[in-house]
């Protein structure tokens, strides 16, 4: 992968942890801002203090996204994205573009879903994050 196309998954991922925030951060003030309610929080997420508080304010699915997203983006920085942590095999572009944060390829995500399933039984969340567009959907609750 060139750099310029990891440039593309970086500002993706970082824009999906702004997002992520964001999300938050609208919650908890209950109301929405007088004029854009969207694009008034983005430099004070930017501030740590600032996204140190929104990070406590998240429920357990968003954490374990924003792990996901932030893992992603160490991965970028030292030269393991987009390579499947199982079996290093490349994970395909088409698929990184919808899950950016995949760390499987998609053999051995679907053995690893069937093991949990095995463990686990069902796990949703596991499940809608790995195989499914996730991200423009709204939370539900
Ligand atoms: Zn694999």
């Amino acid at each position: 992968m060139t750099r310029k196309e990891l440039n593309v998954f970086k500002k993706q991922l970082s824009t999906e942890k702004v997002l992520l925030l964001q999300g938050v951060s609208t919650k908890m003030k209950g109301s929405p801002k007088t004029g854009d309610p969207e694009g008034g929080d983005v430099c004070d997420i930017a501030s740590s203090d600032r996204e140190r508080e929104l990070r406590l304010r998240l429920n357990e699915r968003g954490r374990e996204k924003l792990r996901a997203i932030e893992e992603a983006l160490e991965r970028i920085e030292d030269g393991s994205f987009g390579i499947c942590e199982h079996c290093g095999a490349k994970i395909p572009k088409a698929r990184l573009k919808v899950m950016p944060f995949t760390t499987s390829c998609v053999t051995c995500k679907s053995k690893e879903e069937k093991q949990r399933k095995l463990y686990e039984g069902t796990s949703d969340l596991a499940l809608a994050r790995d195989l499914g567009p996730d991200i423009t959907r709204e939370d539900e609750d």
